[in-house]
């Protein structure tokens, strides 16, 4: 007899649902975390009277009780739903390009109609035709993979067919004429990691489509709340957490998967393992050469590393209104040239672009009274990073960060002055907390031919499976939703 039914290395997203997943199965699960606590990107961290929310600006695909979305479902069948509140935002987010443009989008179809019709009356037409062309290609997605229609065919969803890997680029120009429109309705695209040119319609489409319809959420108590509460289900379903705990190898025998060695040298037997750590770090590093199979390593490198991030977390002694900020989500861009910006993650170039979520706009009551939280952030890759000198890291962090605040600063004069407490994250704080190639949170970059449309979800060896960003698609919604399908597939197999 095994030690274990199944070992669950990591306890990010995918680890967390899918040991709570199995374990309410009946599974024995061991779950190996390495940090001191469960989350990966989903946790906080505490700075004076401020608890930093690391990761989530917009929770999708919740929905409300009265139009559920997949995640509500899903998080009320780990009886999470029960421990958690969720704060609604009743805004996408504002757009801006200080002194030139801002435009603010509602969570509701209409208004964001409206509000585009009244800055771009010129183009009211093909705003409509664009937003009736989200729609219904969202619809056609949802009737192809969440119905799983078994007669779809090209003729039966001619838009799915026709947009569902253009880059968003080809599309926007065709509808629309004015850079600007063009920026205010691609600003997800950073949620992505790829600037409209080689973002998938797929991809934009469903952001758009998704938050309007189920509207972006903040969590109270932020994400580590929910990773609390996920970890809290697999423990009373019998579950066997381990922190401070990582896994080098993953034992195979005779083709299968057998086990587990810690970090520490110990040796746990089990007949199936989820990884929740990088594909990367699991193929290269934790198996050896001689059992990974041919595709995967074809796969593995023909891939490229998404981007990791650089944020500020602000703690400010005074409320949101005292600063004039009203939205939760902004996106900052000081031009509309999305291709140069995203060219700048790669750079220390000054930054031209930053997103900002007020976490007490939506929950006045996130951050202690008369004090609100603001995290400010800009994606980057990590290589630039990995070549300074650790002598010089500090400096060139906060060099960074007073530029990101420097942008800031145009649109809410004040706000450096109202800073409280300032901590700052960039890839090789993240690479250092999640272990993963690059400090990658969002996995390998989602270009169309990479997409889970062109990639096989196995892994190629008997009794391994995988959960979270590097394995499918990244984000709270899908990355919890991969917990629960790796889960699924083992239980399936358990009781063949
Ligand atoms: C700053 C930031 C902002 C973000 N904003 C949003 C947002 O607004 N909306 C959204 O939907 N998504 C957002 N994301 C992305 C989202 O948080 C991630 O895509 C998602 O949380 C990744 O989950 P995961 O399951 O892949 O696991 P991860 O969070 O990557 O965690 C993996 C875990 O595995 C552990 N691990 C790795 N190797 C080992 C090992 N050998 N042994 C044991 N443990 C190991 C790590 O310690 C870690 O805990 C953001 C992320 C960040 C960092």
């Amino acid at each position: 007899m095994p030690d274990y039914d199944v070992i669950v290395i990591g306890a990010g997203n995918g680890g967390l649902t899918a040991s709570a997943s199995l374990a309410k199965r009946g599974a024995k699960v061991l779950l190996l975390e390495r940090h001191n606590l469960p989350g990966g990107c989903a946790t906080s961290f505490i700075r004076g009277r401020f608890e930093f929310e690391v990761a989530l600006h917009q929770l999708s695909g919740l929905g409300t009780p009265e139009q559920p979305g997949p995640l509500r479902g899903l998080l009320g069948q780990l009886a999470v739903l029960d421990k958690i509140e969720f704060t609604e935002e009743d805004t996408l987010y504002r757009t801006m390009v200080p002194g030139e443009f801002e435009v603010t989008l509602k969570a509701d179809r209409t208004e964001i109609i409206a509000a585009l019709k009244e800055k771009f009356p010129d183009e009211a037409d093909a705003i409509d035709k664009f937003f009736d062309l989200v729609w219904e290609f969202c619809m056609q997605m949802v009737s192809i993979f969440f119905m799983r229609d078994p007669e779809a065919s090209r003729e039966k969803y001619p838009i799915y067919c026709k947009y569902a890997i253009k880059s968003s680029k080809e599309v926007l120009d065709d509808y629309f004429k004015s850079p600007f429109l063009k920026l205010a309705i691609a600003s997800y695209w950073g949620y992505v990691g790829l600037p409209p040119s080689r973002l998938t319609f797929m991809d934009m489409a469903m952001l758009l489509w998704a938050y309007t319809e189920f509207k972006p959420f903040h969590i109270k108590g932020g994400s580590q709340a929910l990773s609390n509460a996920i970890l809290d289900t697999f423990i009373k379903a019998g579950g066997y957490p381990r922190f401070n705990c990582g896994a080098k190898k993953i034992i195979i025998s005779d083709g299968k998967v057998k086990g587990v060695i810690t970090e520490t040298g110990e040796e746990i037997t089990c007949d199936y393992v989820v990884s929740n750590a990088s594909t990367i770090s699991t193929y290269m590093e934790m198996l050896d050469e001689k059992y990974v199979p041919d595709d995967k390593l074809k796969m593995l490198g023909s891939r490229s590393v998404g981007p990791s991030g650089f944020t500020i977390y602000c703690g400010l002694d005074c409320e949101p209104q005292d600063l004039g900020i009203d939205v939760s989500t902004q996106f900052i861009s000081l031009n509309t040239d999305i291709e140069r910006q995203f060219a700048s993650w790669r750079t220390f170039d000054r930054p031209e672009m930053c997103g900002m979520s007020c976490y007490d706009v939506a929950d006045p009551d996130f951050s202690p009274a008369g004090a609100c939280q603001v995290a400010v952030i800009n994606l980057q890759f990590a290589d630039h990073w990995l070549t300074i000198p650790p002598s010089q890291y500090a400096d060139v962090k906060y060099r960074y960060a007073q530029a990101l605040l420097d942008i800031v600063e145009k649109v809410y004069p004040g706000f450096g002055d109202a800073l409280e407490e300032v901590d700052v994250s960039s890839p090789i704080t993240h690479l250092r907390y999640l272990g993963h190639p690059g400090g990658g949170f969002y996995g390998f970059e989602k270009f169309a031919k990479d997409s889970n449309l062109f990639i096989p979800p196995t892994s190629g060896i008997d009794g391994l499976y995988f959960a979270g960003a590097w394995a499918g698609m990244a984000g709270f919604q899908p990355t919890l939703e991969s917990g629960v399908s790796a889960a699924k597939a083992i239980y399936r197999k358990m009781n063949k």
